[in-house]
């Protein structure tokens, strides 16, 4: 049992800008698994962006190719449960002796694997195994090597021999050929207008946007609805209001204290300097726009002031805002980083 879904095909992973490394990598390496310098292949990138779809082409294309080949897709999180189960039944041997005869092991969600140092220890134990008798190892995970938090070193480095694409978010236009694409696969017809609209609206997200597009044809079909703009803004709404994630006061400061490049702690601290205390009083600011917490709650978590105090933040906040042209220039700049 491979494991692979057959519907993730190189096929119906629409190529762009965004992707067109990792695809292009991919493909060569089901060409020829194992025999690129490819090896390990690490996909990463952000939530929905395609990275498990992508490594099951990978896979599918392989299986295709080559039959005889054995291909295993796991996620990080069933192999470290298998690890888990294999010491606890005394076998981890066997567990290891499975892996090491496999061709193409791809592991998806390697982040996983942070601060798992056993489960890591065994992984690096069968990665070398299979690498130096050139079977091929497919990776992905939400981050780039060098920003993984809590993997071992020597692992990151094997992780770092082969190559690192990364999927982006993809661009309108890639964005469109993909809803068009699924209502094909799905014989809907759906207005233009109705699909730029979607791609338009849902951006950092591939599933989120094939998730609008999946409740817009059941409108139609099942609700016998007329697919119109209207509906639609309610569908997108729906998804990018679910979706929004709460930003919190930790996240807030530090986008202020990077935006005026200086540390949390220099935003925190007593000082009167102005450009600190502005600095200070805009991350106030935003906590009070962009998160529930009380003024009491703000201020104690931004340097441990006062509720008083962080009502004289907003207050300076509003004021200067308009008043002073530069100023306004923050509040935008940073309202943006924020909102993304
Ligand atoms: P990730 O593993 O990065 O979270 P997935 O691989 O699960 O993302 O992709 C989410 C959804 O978006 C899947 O249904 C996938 O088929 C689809 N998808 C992502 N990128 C593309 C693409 N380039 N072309 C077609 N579908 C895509
Ligand atoms: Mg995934």
């Amino acid at each position: 049992e491979s494991q692979l879904n057959p519907n993730y095909s190189f096929e119906n992973f629409l190529e762009g800008d965004s992707n067109r490394l990792a695809r292009s990598a991919g493909l060569a390496v089901a060409a020829k698994p194992g025999g690129t310098s490819f090896n390990p292949l690490l996909i990463f990138g952000g939530v929905g962006l395609g990275k498990t779809h992508l490594v099951h082409a990978i896979g599918v294309d392989i299986k295709d190719k080559y039959p005889e080949k054995t291909v295993l897709y796991i996620s990080a999180e069933k192999f470290t449960q298998q690890y888990i189960d294999s010491v606890k039944k005394n076998n981890r041997n066997d567990f290891i002796h499975f892996y090491q005869i496999i061709d193409v092991l791809i592991i998806d969600d390697v982040q996983f694997l942070s601060g798992k140092t056993g489960t890591q220890d065994v992984f690096f134990h069968i990665f070398n195994h299979l690498h130096q008798n050139g079977k091929q190892v497919i990776l992905t995970s939400d981050k780039a090597p060098v920003d993984m938090q809590d993997i071992e070193q020597r692992l990151l480095s094997r992780f770092k021999w082969g190559l690192s694409a990364e999927l982006q978010t993809p661009d309108f236009e890639t964005r469109v050929s993909i809803v068009k694409n699924k209502l094909y696969r799905d014989g809907v017809d759906m207005p233009d207008e109705i699909i730029d609209y979607v791609a338009k609206n849902i951006k950092s997200n591939v599933r989120e946007l094939e998730g609008a597009i999946i409740s817009l044809i059941a409108q139609s079909s099942f609700n016998k609805k007329e697919v119109t703009i209207d509906l639609a803004r309610i569908v997108v709404e729906k998804f990018v209001k679910n979706t929004k994630r709460e930003v919190s006061i930790d996240y807030i400061q530090k986008v202020v204290s990077d935006y005026f490049q200086m540390d949390v702690s220099t935003l925190q601290s007593k000082t009167r300097k102005r450009h600190i205390v502005q600095a200070r009083q805009l991350a106030m600011f935003f906590a009070k726009k962009f998160t529930k917490a009380s003024l009491a709650s703000i201020g104690s978590q931004i340097g441990k002031r006062d509720h008083a105090t962080v009502l004289h933040a907003c207050k300076t906040v509003d004021n200067l805002t308009s008043t002073d042209k530069q100023f306004k220039k923050y509040v935008d700049d940073i309202t943006k980083k924020l909102s993304v």
